[in-house]
């Protein structure tokens, strides 16, 4: 074993040495993460689970047998591409094209007998938990890079590859977001639309905050509550928490209430009389027996 590793080493050595522009770094790896807005507020750490490549232990990522190293293609001496010239009378270079080589796929070696364990790509999935820093404010569908922790080269001297990381905002019971901004949605009843009222309303500093719907709020109105939001990126300024109303209408009525919206329509409908209260009752009193 310590003769085969060493075996290795020197290999490798060589393939450092060797100019060899086929070699290469690992794959970018894509994955997503979702982030609670408690996170998004504050930032900080987050697991990550994910399945990734990983060099083979089998094979020790070279994808031959037992760890045999790969053999140089011959037919693009290790360079993964052929050139193609067209030449003219004089001998001169015309057009020069390249391809990947064919024999070896571009990669610019070859295995002779495959490891078993990863049919021969060097490469076999594994699980792993990595710690993400999340910055604070991070705008929904950012993509953070995570250099080195991609899969690995294929080649032994070449760098892994990086991890992308799409993280996007976890749905949320409470609240919607808008880039820095928090919709919460508050339904109220008719009567409080009319006469106005307070209500409790989530931030996400865990205490609630009284939000004060002022009388004659119409349906679809959005409270304000600069500095309620989210926090902005780089420490810009943090958004809002928005309150939309939406007014319930009742659609079932006991007897005392019908009488009281059909008064209301009375009244609504009759026009607006200049003077003071007691004018009006008494003309109200009127109306019955006249
Ligand atoms: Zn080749
Ligand atoms: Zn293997």
């Amino acid at each position: 074993m310590s003769d085969e590793s060493a075996q290795d080493t020197t290999v490798k050595r060589t393939t450092v040495a060797a100019p060899n522009p086929g070699l290469k770094r690992g794959a970018d790896i894509e994955a997503s993460l979702h982030v609670a807005l408690e996170r998004v507020a504050r930032g900080g750490e987050e697991n990550l689970h994910l399945c990734r490549p990983a060099a083979c232990p089998s094979c020790r990522g070279s994808g031959g047998r037992d760890g045999a190293p790969r053999r140089r293609c011959e037919a693009c001496q290790g360079t993964g591409h052929i050139t193609h010239s067209l030449r003219g009378d004089g001998q001169a270079v015309l057009i020069q094209r390249i391809t990947p080589c064919p024999a070896c796929y571009g990669r610019g070696s070859l295995i002779d007998h495959p490891c078993q364990a990863c049919r021969g790509t060097g490469t076999i999935a594994r699980e792993a938990t990595l710690t993400v820093t999340i910055p604070r404010g991070i705008a929904d569908d950012t993509v953070l890079r995570i250099t080195g922790q991609g899969a690995p080269s294929p080649d032994p001297a070449g760098g892994a590859g990086d991890l992308l990381v799409l993280v996007q905002t976890q749905r949320d019971p409470r609240f919607e977001r808008d880039g820095a901004n928090l919709l919460y949605r508050e339904t109220i009843a008719l009567t409080d639309a009319v006469l106005g009222t307070t209500r409790a309303v989530p931030t996400l500093d865990e205490a609630a905050t009284s939000v004060l719907i002022p009388p004659g709020t119409q349906a679809g109105a959005v409270l304000r509550l600069p500095g309620k939001g989210l926090p902005g990126l780089d420490g810009g300024r943090r958004g809002e928490l928005q309150v939309h109303i939406r007014v319930h209408v009742p659609q079932t009525l006991s007897h005392e209430e019908r009488a009281l919206y059909e008064r209301l329509r009375v009244l609504a409908s009759r026009p607006a009389i200049d003077g003071d209260d007691s004018a009006a009752h008494s003309e109200e009193r009127r109306l019955p027996g006249g």
